[in-house]
C-alpha cells in the first residue's frame, strides 16, 4: 500500500549494488566484537529485519598494529578471521539488506596494547590517546606500502566474505587516514606531508587500491568526517573538508559523511537537536553524483523525507536511532511512525564503550540480549497462553516498562500511580534544561498502554499495604523509585553529615519548583553523584538568575558524562554561563568544605545548598507488605531495588515482566560466547 513515506523506500543504486531502500544502519560500535560473535551477528541480524536496507559492522581492524583492545571492534586480520565474517554477512542478507564492513586502520588512536606492536602513524608524536604515556613510530615509505597491502588484503576477505560494501575509514580522528590528512598529526615533509594535495595522497591510494580490488563487483564506500567543530586546528567543512570531497567526488561509489570527534558525531540531544549535522554535511551531495548518507540523530520519518526531497541526502543514516529501534523502517513502511520508539539521545550506549562492554539502550532494553536471552525488540510472545492479571505500584520508566512488556504478551495490566500523570522521574526530568526529549520514555509506553484493552491506569491513587494487599491480582510489581537524599550521604561519603548551617535543597526539592519566586541567591551545588543532575541543576538555576558555585570531591565536573561525550560541552556552559567550578572539594562532617589537595577548608558565602548525592528507594509499602504476608509473586523493579540510571530501571522493568511471562527462564544468567581451548 503506498503512504506518504513512499520515497523513503525507494531503491538506491550504489556502484555496483542496489539498497533495497533509503534506511542505512552506519558502522557503530556495539561493544559485542571479533570476542563476543554470537552477540553482534544477532543484533545486526534485527536491524536487517526491522528493514535496514543496509547494515554496516562497526570498524573491523585490517591488521595487528592497529589494535583497539579493549574497545571490541571487529578484526579482518587474517582468513582465521572469515567464518564471522561470512556468517555475518548471511545473517545479514537473509532479510535482504545490504551487508557493509567499515575496514578501519586506528593509527595513532589505536592502543596496541594486546599485540605489543609499535603504534603507528605519520609522525613521531604522542599517540591520541593520553591515558596510555606512548609515542607513535613516525611510518616510513615501506610501512606505507605495508599499510596499503594490508588494507588490499583485508578488502579482499572482506569481498571473500560476501560483503556488499566496503569502506575507507578516514572519519572520527580514529584512523590512520584522518592522521594523514591533518595538520596536527602529519608533520612529514615527504610526498605524503607538507602541502594539501601530499596529505590527502594516501586516502586517494587506499581508495584507489580498494576499488581495485573490488574490481566494480561491489561498492566502495568513503566515511569521512568533513569537519571537526571541537579543535581548535582542524578540518571546517567550507576549506580543507570541502577540499576533500572535491578531490575525491567521482571516486567513492559512496560518500557517508559525519562531523568529528565522536563527541561531535554523536552529540546528545542535551546539546543537539535532530539533523544538528546538516549545516555541516548538506554541502556533499552539491559536489559529487555519487550516493551521500548522513546521519543525525534521525527519529522523524518527516525530516527523513524533506532531507530526500530537498536533495541533501540519498541515504538516512542511523547508529543510535537503529538501536533504539531496529524497526524503526519497519514502523514506517506499516505507516506507524507514531509507534517508533525514539531515540532519546542520552548516550548510554555511547557510555558502554567506554567500559568496552556490549552496547544498553534506554530505551530498547532488548539490545544486546538478542542471542545470549533471546530477546526480540517487538516480539513477546506467551507461549503458556494463560493470561494473567497484574498489579504494578508506580508508572516510572520501570514500571511502564514493566506493563508495556506485559501487555505485549497479552497479559492484563493495572497501574495505580500516586502522581497526576505517568512518567516518574522522567516526567520530572525531561522539564530541567536540554532535557526535554527525555519525555519520548515515557509517551512511547503511556501511548501504547492508553490504547491498549487489557491496561487499565489509575493516577492520583497512593496505594498502601492494605489496598496492596486486598487487590486481586496474580502478580505484584513494584515500581515506586525513589528519592533524592539531601543528609551529606553520596558516593564519596556513606555516612549523614550534619548540615544545620544550611538550607538544603535535593534535586526533587528543584524539579518539584520549591525555589519559585525566590529573588537571585547564590547557591552551591553539591556533585556527589557525579552523572548529569548536577550540571542540569546548576544550568537550570543560573538559567534562572542565581549565582552558582558547583563544588564536587573529584577532581573534573560530571565525571560520568565523560563515557556520554558530554563532559567538555558540560564545562563549556559552564563557562558560558558563568558558574563556578571548583573540583577536589569534599564535604565533610559538620558541613564543613575542605580542599582535598591543600587540607584548607573552602570560604563559602551563602547558606543555600543544592546536595546532589545517593537516593533512598522508596520501598516502606512493599517492605509493609512483606511484613504482613509472604507473597510469592511479589516483584520490585527499577530505582525502588537499586537507584541509578534511567537506563537500568528500564531493564529491570523490562526483565521482571519476562519473569512474568517465562518463570521457567534463568534470567540471572545467558548465553556466554565460549572460547575453544587450543592447548594440547
Ligand atoms: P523508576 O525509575 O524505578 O521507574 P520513578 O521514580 O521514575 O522510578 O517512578 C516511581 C513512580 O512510582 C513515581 O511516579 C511515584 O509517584 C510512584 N509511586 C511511588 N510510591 C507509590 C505508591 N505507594 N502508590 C502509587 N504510586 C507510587
Ligand atoms: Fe538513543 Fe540513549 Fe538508546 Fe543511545 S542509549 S540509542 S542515545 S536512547
Amino acid at each position: 500500500m503506498s503512504n506518504h513515506y513512499d520515497i523513503l523506500f525507494e531503491e538506491v543504486n550504489i556502484g555496483p549494488v542496489t539498497a533495497p531502500n533509503r534506511f542505512y544502519a552506519v558502522p557503530h560500535a556495539t561493544g559485542h566484537g571479533w570476542n563476543q560473535p554470537n552477540g553482534a551477528l544477532a543484533l545486526r541480524k534485527m536491524k536487517a529485519e526491522g528493514g535496514w536496507g543496509t547494515v554496516a559492522v562497526q570498524i573491523t581492524e585490517i591488521s595487528p598494529n592497529s589494535d583497539f583492545a579493549n574497545h571490541p571492534m571487529e578484526r579482518i586480520w587474517d582468513d582465521s578471521d572469515l567464518p564471522r565474517h561470512t556468517k555475518q554477512v548471511e545473517v545479514i542478507k537473509k532479510h535482504g539488506s545490504l551487508a557493509a564492513i567499515e575496514l578501519g586502520h586506528g593509527g595513532m588512536r589505536a592502543r596496541n596494547i594486546l599485540t605489543g606492536l609499535p603504534v603507528v602513524g605519520p609522525s613521531s608524536l604522542p599517540i591520541l590517546r593520553p591515558e596510555v604515556p606512548v609515542q607513535a613510530r613516525k611510518m616510513d615509505l615501506k610501512d606505507i606500502k605495508e599499510f596499503r597491502n594490508n588494507h588490499k588484503e583485508a578488502a579482499n576477505r572482506a569481498i571473500r566474505a560476501g560483503y556488499d560494501i566496503i569502506y575507507v575509514y578516514a572519519a572520527h580522528d580514529l584512523s590512520i587516514l584522518s592522521h594523514f590528512l591533518s595538520i596536527r598529526t602529519n608533520h612529514r615533509n615527504d610526498e605524503y606531508g607538507g602541502n594539501f594535495k601530499n596529505r590527502v595522497r594516501l586516502l586517494k591510494e587506499v581508495l584507489e587500491d580498494t576499488l581495485d580490488v573490488v574490481a566494480g563487483k561491489k561498492a566502495v564506500a568513503l566515511r569521512f568526517s568533513v569537519a571537526e567543530p571541537d579543535k581548535s586546528i582542524g578540518l571546517r567543512h567550507d576549506r580543507e573538508g570541502r577540499d576533500v570531497v572535491e578531490s575525491l567526488s567521482e571516486l567513492p561509489d559512496l560518500w557517508d559523511v559525519n562531523i568529528s570527534g565522536w563527541p561531535m558525531d554523536s552529540s546528545t540531544s542535551r546539546f543537539s537537536k535532530e539533523g544538528f549535522q546538516q549545516p555541516f554535511t548538506s554541502f556533499v551531495k552539491s559536489i559529487t553524483s555519487k550516493p551521500v548518507v548522513g546521519v543525525g540523530r534521525f527519529t522523524s520519518p518527516e525530516t527523513m523525507v524533506s532531507l530526500v526531497k530537498s536533495g541533501q541526502l540519498d541515504l538516512i543514516g542511523a547508529a543510535r536511532p537503529s538501536i533504539a529501534d531496529p524497526f524503526l523502517p519497519k514502523k514506517i513502511m506499516d505507516n506507524n511512525p507514531n509507534k517508533i520508539r525514539e531515540c532519546i539521545g542520552c548516550n548510554i550506549c555511547v557510555s558502554m564503550d567506554g567500559y568496552g562492554l556490549p552496547v544498553r539502550c534506554t530505551q530498547n532494553p532488548t539490545i544486546s540480549e538478542e542471542w545470549r536471552r533471546n530477546w526480540h525488540p517487538e516480539i513477546i510472545s506467551n507461549s503458556s497462553k494463560v493470561i494473567k492479571e497484574n498489579l504494578i505500584i508506580g508508572s516510572g520508566p520501570a514500571g511502564l516498562e514493566c506493563a508495556w512488556t506485559l501487555l505485549k504478551a497479552g497479559h492484563k495490566v493495572t497501574i495505580a500511580e500516586a502522581n497526576k500523570e505517568a512518567g516518574g522521574r522522567v516526567l520530572k526530568e525531561s522539564r530541567l534544561p536540554g532535557l526535554n526529549e527525555w519525555i519520548r520514555i515515557k509517551d512511547y509506553r503511556i501511548n501504547e498502554i492508553n490504547i491498549n484493552q487489557n491496561a487499565n491506569i489509575y493516577y492520583s491513587s497512593t496505594l498502601n499495604a492494605s489496598d496492596i494487599l486486598n487487590f486481586k491480582s496474580e502478580n505484584i510489581i513494584f515500581a515506586t523509585g525513589s528519592v533524592w537524599r539531601k543528609d551529606g550521604v553520596g558516593s564519596s561519603n556513606p555516612y549523614p553529615i550534619i548540615l544545620d548551617n544550611y538550607n538544603v535543597f535535593s534535586p526533587d526539592d528543584i524539579m518539584d519548583n520549591k525555589l519559585k519566586g525566590l529573588k537571585p541567591s547564590s547557591f552551591i551545588i553539591y556533585d556527589d553523584d557525579h552523572f548529569y543532575m548536577a550540571s542540569v541543576i546548576a544550568e537550570k538555576l543560573s538559567l534562572e538568575g542565581h549565582q552558582v558555585s558547583y563544588l564536587t570531591p573529584l577532581s573534573s565536573v560530571a565525571t560520568w558524562t565523560d563515557l556520554t561525550l558530554e563532559q567538555d560541552k558540560i564545562i563549556n556552559k559552564f563557562k558560558e554561563l558563568n558558574i563556578i567550578i571548583k573540583p577536589n572539594i569534599k564535604l565533610i562532617q559538620e558541613g564543613v568544605f575542605v580542599n582535598i589537595l591543600t587540607g584548607k577548608s573552602e570560604n563559602i558565602d551563602t547558606n543555600k545548598l543544592v546536595f546532589v548525592g545517593a537516593r533512598l528507594p522508596v520501598n516502606d509499602v512493599l517492605i509493609e507488605v512483606q511484613n504482613q504476608r509472604d507473597l510469592p509473586n511479589l516483584f520490585y523493579a527499577g530505582d525502588c531495588v537499586s537507584p541509578g540510571i534511567i537506563q537500568s530501571a528500564v531493564l529491570s522493568g523490562h526483565s521482571v515482566a519476562r519473569q512474568i511471562i517465562d518463570p521457567e527462564a534463568n534470567y540471572s544468567s545467558f548465553l556466554r560466547d565460549n572460547v575453544e581451548i587450543s592447548i594440547k
